[in-house]
């Protein structure tokens, strides 16, 4: 054995060093298990059911898709947590109603997705900004909240406030172009500016407040701002709670009668809202409401599913209804609207072609390259297409050629006018003559008076619509009306097509 190399008894020792470093790194690693073991027990513990996710990183069921910022649904749960914890302790919360000032245009000038990309950009910056603490979350299309929950005062909230509007303020890119937003801010102070259930409502009209002023700068709010907001936030409350419950929402019928035979043709479907205090709610004030609030998805779905289901009544009565069915901007942005339109008259075996979809001018040409492409799927599964409003947008003559529509509606405001000034009859007899070049049919709503239809029908107007021959009604009595149990004074005649000869369509099938 040379001098270098160890004995056996070195080599016992070293063995022997070996498996009390193991035995110890055992005991390192068990404890460290044990003490994580009682910190996830602690932590699940401190929160009260139903297992909700860690604030700071919502699951997918709270999070909002385009830009992965929390939900508003998800932000009304913290907002209330976090009221209570301020309470308790003394301490105060800021709230942020951030919302861009002239995105529209972009969303005009660009398209859907541009704006949508700008929309998950602008979500980007806002969520860089937040602390540990704080939730932001989109509320609608282009509106945030940023919920300050590390006990700011005023001077503080200010100052989130002024960095958001410089962050929002950095030149976007979208479609190769530069683009330049600012924001208008309303800030609510907890406790100081009223209890939980009013804080988004008065956060949102201190932010009307700074868009009113001219925008690009933060408002606090103060009781002069408290008219209408409140009365906004409870409508989309209750809005919301039809919507899921299916209560107090009814389609009502308004007749279109073909104007050279005075027949009717078919019906458009209206949206009335019963809300349990209010009364009838019209569909101007709530539609907008849902819209903004992204409702007018599920909204719209109902409004499709329940024509069809109505559709299908009336034609095991033997009445075979041509329906019109309004569509909003918004709609025509859901990427399986038109599956959903199949899935209700599949449903309710309704031949396509009994259901018209009407999209306004304006809404239609906003984007007119999607309109088209929406539009052209829609077309191929069967229904018709009209445009709506007609006169009050502006259209692209090229691309109004290209859409596949059927039908055109010139807009009440010239009908009105018509047989007073010579503009109106003008502008109406442009548009009757422009549409027939396209090969549209035209109906002219809004019709009153017997002056308005007789000119209207000198012009060649296709088809009218309008309190002169009856105002939107239940579905029950639009079928007396048909069938002539009810004689309003100026009942029409019925277009043949209405009721079925051999109740061939009785049983028909979506195409
Ligand atoms: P719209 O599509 O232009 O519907 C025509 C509106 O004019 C209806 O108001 C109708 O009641 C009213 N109207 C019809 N004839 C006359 C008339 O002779 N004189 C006057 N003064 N008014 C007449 P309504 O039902 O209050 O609906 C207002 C708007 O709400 C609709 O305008 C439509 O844009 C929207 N809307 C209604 N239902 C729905 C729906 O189911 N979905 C969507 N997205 N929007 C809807
Ligand atoms: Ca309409
Ligand atoms: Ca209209």
């Amino acid at each position: 054995m040379s001098p270098d190399q160890p004995s056996s008894m070195q080599w016992w020792w070293m063995l022997a060093a070996l498996v009390v470093v193991a035995v110890l790194m055992s005991i390192l690693r068990a404890w460290l298990d044990a003490r994580q073991r009682s910190a996830d027990a602690q932590q699940g513990h401190g929160r009260a059911p139903p297992p909700v996710p860690a604030p700071d990183k919502p699951t997918n069921q709270v999070l909002d898709p385009l830009t992965g910022l929390s939900t508003r649904l998800w932000l009304e749960d913290q907002l209330a947590a976090a009221v209570m914890r301020a309470e308790a302790r003394q301490r105060h919360l800021a709230l942020l109603y951030i919302d861009l000032d002239g995105f529209k245009p972009v969303n005009d000038s660009f398209g859907y997705a541009s704006g949508d990309a700008l929309l998950r950009e602008v979500g980007h910056r806002l969520a860089s900004m937040g602390r540990g603490t704080d939730t932001i979350a989109r509320m609608g299309a282009d509106e945030f909240l940023m919920l300050l929950d590390g006990d700011p005062d005023s001077a503080s909230a200010a100052l989130v406030a002024d960095r958001v509007r410089h962050k929002l303020q950095i030149p976007y890119v979208v479609a190769g172009r530069e683009v330049r937003l600012s924001c208008s801010i309303g800030i609510v102070m907890y406790p100081e500016h009223g209890p939980r259930a009013k804080l988004i409502a008065r956060a949102d009209a201190a932010m009307l407040a700074a868009k009113h002023s001219g925008g690009n700068m933060h408002c606090f709010f103060d009781a002069s701002m408290d008219h209408d907001a409140q009365g906004t936030i409870d409508l989309q409350r209750d809005l919301r709670r039809a919507i899921e419950s299916h209560t107090g929402l009814e389609l009502y019928y308004q007749p279109k009668i073909d104007g050279r035979t005075g027949d009717l043709t078919g019906a458009e479907a209206l949206l009335r809202w019963h809300h349990p205090e209010r009364g009838m709610v019209s569909p101007a004030v709530f539609i907008p409401i849902a819209e903004r609030f992204g409702l007018i998805g599920a909204l719209g779905q109902w409004v499709t599913d329940d024509a069809c289901r109505q559709v299908r009544a009336w034609l095991d009565q033997g009445l075979s209804m041509h329906v019109a069915i309004n569509l909003s901007v918004h709609q025509l942005r859901q990427s399986d609207l038109v599956e959903k339109i199949q899935e209700s008259l599949t449903r309710y075996r309704v031949p396509a072609e009994l259901i018209t979809f009407e999209v306004t001018e304006s809404a239609a040409m906003e984007d007119a390259k999607a309109s088209l492409r929406i539009f052209e799927r829609l077309s191929q599964i069967g229904v018709h297409l009209s445009i709506d409003d007609f006169g009050t947008g502006y259209s692209s003559l090229s691309y109004l050629r290209k859409l596949p529509a059927t039908q055109l509606k010139i807009d009440r405001s010239f009908v009105q006018d018509v047989d007073k000034e010579e503009d109106a009859k003008a502008i109406v007899r442009a548009v009757i003559k422009l549409a027939h070049a396209l090969g549209l049919s035209v109906v002219a709503e809004g019709v009153e008076t017997e002056a308005q239809q007789s000119i209207l029908m000198r012009q060649g107007c296709n088809e009218l619509q309008g309190f002169l021959f009856a105002k939107p009604m239940p579905a029950k009595n639009l079928f007396l009306w048909a069938s002539g149990d009810e004689l309003p004074s100026r009942r029409p005649n019925f277009h043949p097509s209405v009721f079925n000869k051999d109740d061939a369509d009785a049983s028909g099938t979506s195409s």
